[in-house]
This record gives C-alpha cells, structure tokens and sequence, in this order.
C-alpha cells in the first residue's frame, strides 16, 4: 500500500492487512458517478426509467439508458438490478393497484410472473448496451425468495447472453438458503433495507419503528452472516448494497463475516474507506462475531 494513498485516503477499499472489500457506488437517475473514486457500481435501479409513465420504455430507449451509465465505467463492474417496482414504487402498466398488502405482493422479480416480456425486453436491452461498452456488465434480480426463482432468473438473464448474474438476499427466505441460491447463481448482494423489513415485519417506511429497522439487530446481522458464510463456502462474492453498507461503523463488521464488496451513495465512500482501513481482517472477525453476539 502506498503511503501517499493511505494520506489522502484514495484507492480501493482495504482492511489495514491489505484484505479487499470492494468500494462500490448504489446509482440510478440523473448522475452515473463515473467522476467518484470507487470501484464500480454494486447496485444499478433500474426504477427511474420506467416510473412517471404510462407504459414501459421501449428496448431502444433503455439501451441507451444503460449504455450512459456502462460508459461511465470502463474496465470497472457495473451491477445493474432489474426493475424492482411494486410495493413503495407502484407502475401504472405492471403493478396490481388492488393488492391488500403490496409490500408482499407481486413485486419485484415477481412481476415476471404476470409479464415476462417486461424482463425479457429489459434483459435483452442490458445485454446489449454491455457489448457496445468496456464496462464489465452483471445483472441481479431484487426479491427473489426461492432457488427456484434464482434459478429461472439466471436461465433468463444467461438466455440473454448475460454472463454475470446474481441475485439479492432481501427476503429472510433467500437468506436462509442462501447457500442453494448460490449454487444457480454467480454472486449474491444482500440489501438490508428490505432485509430489515421482512425480517421484523416492520414497514420501512415507518420511521417510529426505526429501532426494528436498525441493522445493528443481532437476527439481521445473523442473516447477513449466514448469506457470507456461505458466499465463502461457495467461493462466490457476497455483497452488501442497502442502507447498512454505507455504515462506516458497519463496514468492519460485514469485511469480517466475509462480505466482499460494500455498495453505497458516493458521498459515503470516504468514511467507509477509513474505517476499513482502521482494522486488521482477524479484528474485523471480532468485531463482527461481537456484533452478531
Ligand atoms: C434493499 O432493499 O436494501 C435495497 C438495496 O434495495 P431497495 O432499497 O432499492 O429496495
Ligand atoms: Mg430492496
């Protein structure tokens, strides 16, 4: 390690032993963050093309779309998520209106379900602004809950000509299956929002239950644990991508239990740098077996 990297707190992210743990940025809209010193991108929405409109945006469009935020990263992994609409981001051409509970509806990945050519066209779009650029393009799906899911959103995404394909552990379900999910799967990113919500059945959007929510709860930092555990046992990377990730005071916790990369807004990046680098590996496991203690 450079010395002069260390001082002005630059470069990839490293526990103070040298062991990697990807910095990588969470974009989606306006700015790609090509300019932010990271990594690449760990967590792509897709959500901003499609909302404020009355159909869905045609394959052309979303190439383009794509191919802004691929260029931005040349050389560098760019995670781009499927359309994750439904629950708090309702569209008026693939969303249910009616659903009692849509927080545990069709959303997500399950949207598929019902249009399968939603996904396929987005598939295919992704596809094909990744060969018009140098980026090294991956695709996730959100809220898969099953293997089984894991497995037909891989065969899809791969049918595309999709090389890199992963999902999100979001559902208490994928979490504690992690390690069948892994098998159909290249890389796993745990997103603790959601993770959170499920696992306490606690409304995310709730701000008086933020005490439910907090990543700090021994049964979602178990989870996150379980997930890199068998992310190690598999030889597969496990990322974190929700709000936790870009927690300098969780950033330890997660390099510890075997977390490979952390995804966040780019203003964060700095703090979660440092904090890395304030910890040997063998300290981060203390830290986060006290954690999950
Ligand atoms: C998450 O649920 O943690 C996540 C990263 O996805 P989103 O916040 O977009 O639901
Ligand atoms: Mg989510």
């Amino acid at each position: 390690e450079r010395a002069d990297d260390l001082a002005a707190h630059t470069g990839p992210g490293r526990t103070a032993d040298g062991h990697p743990v990807a910095l990588l940025l969470n974009v989606g809209g306006g700015d790609a963050g090509g300019a932010v010193d990271a990594e690449g991108v760990g967590l792509f929405r897709t959500e901003f093309l499609f909302l404020d409109r009355a159909t869905a945006p045609s394959f052309d469009e979303q190439r383009a779309a794509y191919s802004a935020v691929f260029s931005a990263y040349p050389g560098r992994p760019v995670v781009v998520r499927t359309l994750d609409a439904g629950a708090d981001k309702p569209l008026p051409f693939a969303t249910a209106g009616d659903e009692p509970n849509p927080a545990l509806g069709v959303r997500g990945y399950r949207i598929a379900r019902r249009d399968p050519a939603l996904l396929d066209t987005q598939l295919a779009a992704i596809a094909a602004a990744a060969a018009e650029c140098r980026a090294d393009v991956r695709v996730m799906a959100p809220m898969i809950a099953t293997p089984a899911e894991a497995a037909a959103f891989a065969a899809a995404a791969r049918g595309a000509g999709l090389a890199a394909v992963g999902v999100m552990v979001e559902i208490p379900a994928a979490a504690l299956r992690a390690a069948a999910i892994l098998a159909e799967v290249d890389f796993v990113s745990v997103g603790t929002n959601d993770l959170a919500q499920y696992t306490f059945a606690a409304d995310r959007t709730l701000g008086e239950l933020g005490d439910l929510l907090d990543p700090r709860q021994p049964a979602l930092l178990s989870l996150v644990a379980a997930v890199a555990s068998a992310g190690r046992a598999a030889g597969k990377p496990v990322g974190v991508c929700g709000t936790a990730a870009g927690d300098p005071g969780l950033a330890p916790v997660f390099a510890g239990m075997g977390v490979t990369s952390l995804s966040m807004p780019a203003a964060l990046v700095p703090a979660v740098r440092a904090a890395l680098r304030a910890h040997t590996l063998a300290e981060c496991a203390d830290l986060a077996a006290a954690a999950v203690r």
